[in-house]
């Protein structure tokens, strides 16, 4: 079946909806380094008072002057329970920190949780408050910090507070802890050098140093990404570069990815058309159908082309017909040998996020993202949300997912529904046309069901409105991401989290990370009773909306740090010299 249209008459959208709290700017992904103290930056000696004791972890110092030579500000967050339980005083810890920057050199702020776990301060990680005030003491906002720890505890809290994380397991990190973890590095130096790979993959300053005279401009450009919305929108920000110096772009795009296409800033016309090796129920190639497909490229008349895929798939048979369309200058990541169908053949190793590695290759091609463009998912301006979800500041819970694996088991759908509605949460649940009769169950006579009653435009308007969004690894996990809205993400492990998960916002990861259908790519749950989220409790997910903080309107919980909290009570500024 072919599906060839153009629709010349998407106008460029000038204003986008940026993701909450962007205070910071810029094409860079990173601002700051956040560390945890013990286990991270020196040897973990519980609670230590005595500065003699201080000994740094291997190649710390030199690791850390690299972040400074970076221009990155450094903080550390710690978690320091000894003060409050009377081990250690104030004194002492200012006295083991002095300590600390005489080996590892100045630190541009401490941010240290004196509590305990019964405290239930907004501070101590897992918690986010830590990330948010170091953030803002560096001037800059979570999503645009990287935090560098040794266990679970360390992931969740940047994880909560929209920051990256990278896990430097220690012996006495749980295989569960690494299992979750976004990223793993085997040290401190290896966390370094990947923070300093990845910023460097999107640079403008890379691809585009000061002295090679003024930025490039180009004609049309083909941008192709193929397959799923959400593969689509996390390719936004690598349209979106090329978008920054191209006359017009155009999109080819598959009837499963066309509706995210249409949410894009920065494309002007969609080519939607079924490919046969990226489809993921292809019918046969059909040689007339790959004919129209070149002549329809060819009418395009476009400069180049920068071919947009996922880590499993290969750019290079579409190469191929581009080429026969006379396409002049094609790019694309390719493992593979790409002979001469490739003008620029980019490479990126395994584990970058989605949107990061399309960055990177629009970066590779000439086309780095803009300077008044920022590294974040971003959608044309949302539409007002239908009258049946009442005011804004609901869950959205989605069960479903076009890929069975990665959905929420039905019956846990069901008692997460109706655990939101008893804490006081307004629940509206969302879904294709296809799963209406899994929404309504959902739904019952506890929720607002929205199942099949939206297009992708309007689901994205709902979630624009929503205080957090409860789904799996599918769509709507990254339409939340575009708005800025925390997410609950019952991420089963087919695909890896550090790739696939929320990018840059509030996220909790719940499900078991270790689950035998981890790595399988499987779009059909390969085990039986689906256990990577079977085993969720709609208790874990009330207790991660509360560690959002999202809290129900009818029925205030007590006071947590929420993403938009001050620093949290408690936290003392705990460094040498400040
Ligand atoms: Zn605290």
């Amino acid at each position: 079946m072919r599906q060839d249209q153009v629709e010349p008459d998407q106008h460029r959208s000038a204003r986008v909806c940026a993701g909450a709290g962007e205070a910071a700017s810029g094409p860079v992904l990173f601002d700051a380094v956040l560390l945890d103290r013990d286990g991270t930056l020196i040897e973990d000696v519980p609670y230590n008072g005595d500065p003699e004791k201080v000994r740094p972890v291997p190649g710390a110092r030199a690791a850390l002057d690299r972040l400074r030579a970076a221009g990155l500000r450094l903080a550390v967050v710690t978690n320091q329970s000894g003060l409050a339980r009377g081990l250690f005083t104030e004194e002492r810890m200012r006295a083991v920190h002095a300590r600390v920057e005489q080996l590892l050199g100045r630190f541009d702020a401490w941010l240290v949780c004196p509590h305990d776990d019964g405290d239930g301060c907004g501070c101590r990680k897992p918690a986010p408050g830590l990330v948010h005030a170091a953030a803002r003491k560096l001037g800059t906002v979570p999503a645009r910090c990287v935090l560098v720890g040794d266990i679970g505890r360390d992931m969740t809290a940047a994880l909560a507070a929209g920051a990256t994380g990278i896990l430097v397991p220690t012996p006495v990190t749980r295989p569960q802890e690494v299992a979750a973890a976004p990223q793993v590095a085997p040290d401190l130096p290896a966390a370094v050098a990947e923070i300093l790979r990845r910023q460097a993959a999107v640079d403008p300053a890379t691809w585009r140093p000061a002295d090679s005279g003024p930025a490039r401009r180009a004609g049309t450009v083909l941008v192709v990404r193929a397959d799923s919305a959400g593969d689509v929108l996390v390719t936004g920000p690598g349209i979106r570069a090329v978008a920054a110096a191209a006359e017009r772009v155009v999109l080819l795009c598959g009837p499963r990815g066309r509706a995210a296409a249409e949410l894009l800033p920065g494309v002007d016309e969609i080519i939607e058309h079924r490919l046969p090796w990226i489809d993921p129920a292809p019918d046969p190639v059909d040689p007339a159908d790959m004919t129209a497909l070149t002549a329809r490229l060819a009418a395009v008349g476009a400069d180049e082309a920068v071919v947009f895929t996922s880590f499993h798939q290969s750019p290079l048979p579409l190469a191929l017909l581009l080429r026969l369309a006379g396409v002049r200058r094609v790019s694309a990541i390719s493992d593979e040998y790409p002979g001469s169908l490739l003008d620029v053949r980019h490479r990126v190793p395994a584990g970058v996020p989605e949107p990061e590695r399309a960055l990177s290759l629009a970066a590779a091609a000439g086309f780095p993202l803009a300077d008044h463009d920022g590294p974040a998912l971003r959608l044309r301006p949302a539409q007002a949300p239908g009258p049946q979800v009442g005011a804004p500041g609901y869950v959205v819970l989605h069960p479903g997912s076009a890929a069975q694996a990665r959905g929420c088991p039905p019956e846990l759908a069901v008692r997460i529904a109706r655990a939101l509605t008893a804490a006081g949460h307004r629940v509206v649940v969302t879904g294709d046309p296809g799963e209406r009769e899994l929404t309504a169950w959902v739904a019952g006579d506890v929720a607002v069901d929205l199942g099949g009653r939206t297009s992708l435009a309007g689901l994205a308007a709902t979630v624009a409105g929503a205080g957090a969004v409860v789904v799996g690894n599918t769509g709507p996990a990254h339409l939340a991401a575009a708005h800025g809205v925390p997410v609950v993400s019952l991420f089963a492990p087919t695909v890896p989290f550090g790739q696939w998960g929320p990018w840059r916002v509030p996220t909790v990861r719940l499900g078991d990370a270790e689950a035998p259908c981890r790595d399988t790519r499987a779009a059909r749950c390969p085990v039986p009773g689906h256990p990577c989220l079977s085993g969720v409790e709609p208790g874990q997910v009330l207790d991660a909306l509360r560690l959002l903080g999202v809290t129900p309107p009818v029925r205030p919980a007590p006071p947590v740090a929420g993403r938009d909290s001050g620093v949290p009570a408690g936290v003392s500024i705990g460094g040498s010299s400040r």
